[in-house]
């Protein structure tokens, strides 16, 4: 762009000035379903920042609650742009940022950026950074997002894509991806052990089941229906248990896949209360249960102290991941080891995909393609 920053402003390899449009589809009214694809005008990157040409996004179920306004922390803003799996390349930098990351395939995450200087960023506890920045929310927590051709963000914090792994299938592991295969690792389990996810045949079990296997883990799929059968044991799931076919005999039905001890840690996935009120009881002596999914409504986890006590039990909960998490996660996928089930569409079909999404319809991770790599 002509004026008085176009100096700072370094462009990668083949791009001779900045673009002038942007397609993106926006929010039109939060808390309704309802997107509509418009032209924007590009954004100029800043110190700091990088202008990246999103190829591909992922649509997620937090996606969904942010154009809809339904969780407390976090909401979408009229006319805004949503969008938290994006892969795209560098095309141009603002001051102080490395040129060596001009044309480069990169990922912008949930976390856009954090402030990388207060105690809980110093502890890798990215999420809790209270300078964080949403990608695609509204208000002051947010920064537009994936879901339009050319998005700023940091240049510190976007997420390096190993060659070798198909942008569309990089896109859906930046945020799901990332957030089960961390739930999994903060376990530190030894190879071999035994892992419930309660969940296993959705968007994040189908991936969970596939990070657990790749860190040596034996899983538990627990899911309802021959369809999620078929597909959690095609993932390597050691044993299924279906919650309908077992009905208040589940809990015993997981203890005996596991050893008849119980399993050494329950990842819930889903956000279901129930899940969350049965998960407790799956574990064998040690176990640790890790919540992942949030239930919209009330969905405790009861646990008697006694029980914490005398069978020695953790409760904790994982949200997103590190950089450092990403590049790990992403790193297995491009080994081949993991590899998520996506569906990709054109940016247009955005409002069919949140209305499938919205009634539980969707069998794959949707992707959207945003723009020609
Ligand atoms: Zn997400
Ligand atoms: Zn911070």
């Amino acid at each position: 762009m002509p004026g008085a920053h176009a100096s700072d402003v370094q462009l990668a390899k083949g791009i001779s000035s900045l673009p002038k449009t942007n397609r993106a589809a926006v929010y039109t009214k939060v808390g309704e379903v309802a997107t509509e694809v418009r032209e924007l005008s590009v954004p100029e990157p800043g110190p700091g920042q990088v202008l990246v040409k999103i190829t591909h996004s992922g649509v997620c179920h937090s996606d969904l609650h942010v154009m809809l306004g339904d969780w407390s922390f976090v909401r979408g803003d009229d006319g805004g742009v949503g969008g938290h799996e994006g892969v795209g390349n560098v095309i141009a930098a603002g001051a102080g940022v490395d040129p060596s990351l001009l044309g480069k395939r990169v990922g912008i995450k949930w976390l856009a950026t954090i402030c990388m200087s207060c105690k809980q960023c110093w502890h890798d506890r990215d999420c809790m950074c209270a300078g964080a920045k949403i990608s695609g929310a509204g208000g002051a927590v947010g920064t537009p997002g994936t879901f339009q051709e050319y998005t700023l963000s940091d240049a510190k914090y976007v997420t390096p894509i190993p060659d070798g792994l198909d942008s569309e299938l990089a896109a859906p592991l930046l945020c799901g991806g990332v957030t089960v295969y961390k739930a999994l690792k903060i376990l530190k389990l030894e190879a071999g052990s035994w892992v419930a996810i309660p969940g296993a045949g959705g968007g994040l079990g189908h991936l969970g089941i596939q990070y657990a296997k790749a860190m040596g883990y034996r899983v538990i799929a627990i899911d309802g229906g021959d369809d999620k059968k078929k597909l959690c044991e095609s993932l390597g799931a050691d044993v299924f248990v279906d919650f309908m076919k077992e009905g208040d005999n589940i809990v015993k039905a997981v203890r005996d896949a596991a050893d008849g001890e119980g399993a050494d840690a329950v990842v819930v996935v889903n956000s279901s209360a129930r899940s969350y009120a049965q998960a407790p009881d799956f574990l064998a002596i040690g176990g640790t249960l890790v919540a992942v999914g949030i239930p919209g409504g009330s969905g405790p986890v009861t646990v008697e102290p006694a029980e914490l006590v005398i069978r020695d039990i953790r409760i904790m909960g994982s949200a997103v991941g590190t950089r450092q998490d990403s590049v790990e996660a992403l790193a297995l996928a491009a080994r081949g080891l993991v590899k998520p089930i996506v569906k990709v569409e054109d940016l247009s079909e955005l409002t069919n995909i949140f209305k499938k999404m919205h009634k539980g319809d969707l069998v794959a991770r949707m992707v959207v393609k945003v723009s020609q790599d």
